[in-house]
């Protein structure tokens, strides 16, 4: 089963933030919205993991 990612750089944010985060799906949200709301000043948890439920990429194969 694949990985999903998170990459800060899709994110509509104007820190500049390069962080990407990835892993099973519901480990990346958990993760990606306490970044949101710890480093980004996001205050409200339900809007970002449904914006993270839409934006979510695929992790690209190693090796491929
Ligand atoms: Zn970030």
């Amino acid at each position: 089963m694949g990985r999903r990612v998170a990459d800060c750089r899709d994110f509509p944010s104007e820190s500049g933030c390069t962080l990407t985060i990835s892993g099973e799906e519901d480990e990346v949200i958990v993760a990606a919205t306490h970044h949101a709301m710890t480093v980004h000043g996001h205050e409200d948890a339900e809007e970002v993991r449904t914006w993270l439920r839409g934006n979510l990429k695929d992790e690209a194969p190693l090796g491929a």
